[in-house]
């Protein structure tokens, strides 16, 4: 190709002067990726364990992608929220038939599809709960950075962001069932919760919480509401976590995964709960063709080549290959199912480590001081997570035991 190239200091001049300061990010700028890996502009490789932040199942641009996103963008980009279209109501009828829930609203981002949600919920209070609008949400999650879910936000510190915050969120500690038993009052109309907490850390739900949840919700008339942002769509070993608890909840979130790189979200909801009258809700790219034509190409290729098995068992290998060098490099709560992995470093390092690994050409998630967090496309396979593993232990080799004076 015979492209004007411009230079990788001109663009991080750009990043550095251009681009709304939101986060530390390294120097590097990202050109193009294919499956495993993802390469910057100075034709550096990188083997990729953030998978665009488990967005990106299929790998980095995967062919059914970009067949969906060419054969749809010559019929119809856009139509109007005002108007179904082919697509949209296939992609309907893929995802209810999937999920057993029988209704679905389509957005763009997980932030989206929460709001969703947590207007639903508001609505189902107003309606049947006699206006009832408290949402149960745990410490330590996380639901995105919109203002209703920023308050939502379990994680410390944002109860105060961006004050005045949204009223109507009470947090309870995760899976602590008696603390929700208190929580709930005749102004509750919902409890909101991630079933593995992916921002968090990776913690998951215990089965006893997530039943005994059900049965409160049952009880008392509150929706359960599942944000699967991070865990759906065969991210954990299952198609959605909640397969694993044998729990149907009334309303699920889903984003990251199922555009496996377009901005794609949904919002399902059980038959009972199809409450929004005219004008509640809407959103100028709901059904989007562009996005439900990819949605249908990516949620098939998981059915097809069944990846929330294959993710199941790599995660198993994976696991075993982490407790493997756990003695040698002292890690810890070594944690997660299917491709959503965590562990804990002797010391907090995780940063340190993780800007290690990008020098090296490996990428990997520090998700808290000493927390890693692993999260690879559905479709890796053995071979490379070998080569993750050799990789990182060559790190921490040269990290931690290279600073020990005992042993240089
Ligand atoms: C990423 C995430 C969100 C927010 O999704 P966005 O697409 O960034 O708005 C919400 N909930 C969970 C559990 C997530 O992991």
């Amino acid at each position: 190709m015979t492209m004007l190239k411009t230079s990788t200091e001109e663009l991080l001049a750009a990043a550095n002067e251009a681009i709304l300061f939101i986060a530390n990010r390294p120097q590097v700028v990202m050109e193009h990726g294919e499956g495993m890996y993802i390469w910057d502009t100075d034709g550096n490789k990188y083997l990729d364990f953030i998978g665009g932040w488990a967005v990106t199942c299929l790998g980095h641009s995967p062919k059914v992608i970009k067949d969906a996103l060419l054969e749809q963008s010559g019929k119809l980009i856009h139509a109007s929220p005002g108007f179904y279209n082919k697509p949209m109501l296939e992609f309907a009828r893929m995802l209810t038939s999937l999920s057993g829930l029988e209704r679905v609203f389509f957005g763009s981002t997980g932030a989206e599809a929460n709001e969703s949600a947590i207007k639903l919920a508001r609505k189902y209070g107003a309606v049947r709960k006699g206006g009832a609008y408290e949402i149960i949400t745990t410490t330590r999650s996380f639901h995105g950075r919109s203002l209703a879910t920023t308050a939502a936000t379990g994680k410390i510190g944002w109860d105060r962001m961006f004050a005045p915050q949204m009223p109507g969120f009470v947090k309870v500690p995760f899976n602590d069932i008696e603390a929700v038993k208190q929580a709930i009052n005749p102004n509750t109309c919902a409890i909101l919760l991630e079933l593995t907490q992916g921002e968090g850390g990776v913690y998951e739900a215990s089965s006893v919480y997530i039943q005994e949840l059900r049965k409160l919700c049952d009880e008392h008339g509150i929706l359960l509401m599942f944000d699967e942002v991070q865990t759906g769509l065969g991210r954990i070993g299952a198609m959605f976590a909640y397969e694993h608890y044998g729990v149907v909840p009334d309303v699920l979130t889903l984003a990251k995964g199922i555009g496996g790189g377009f901005p794609l979200s949904a919002m399902l909801a059980k038959d009972a709960y199809n409450l929004f009258e005219a004008g509640d809700q809407g959103g100028t790219y709901t059904g989007n063709p562009l996005a439900m034509a990819v949605g249908l190409a990516v949620v098939g290729e998981v059915i097809q080549r069944k990846l929330p098995q294959q993710a199941a068992e790599r995660g198993q290998y994976l696991l075993k290959k982490l407790h493997d060098v756990q003695e040698r490099f002292g890690l810890t709560h070594i944690r997660g199912k299917g491709l959503l992995l965590a562990f804990d470093l002797p010391e907090p390092r995780g940063a340190e480590l993780a800007a290690a690994c990008l020098q090296a050409g490996l990428l990997i998630n520090a998700s808290g001081p000493s927390t890693i967090r692993l999260m690879p496309a559905l479709i890796v396979t053995e071979a490379e997570i070998d080569e993750m593993m050799t990789l990182l232990c060559k790190i921490m080799d040269q990290l931690f035991q290279g600073a020990d004076p005992q042993i240089s």
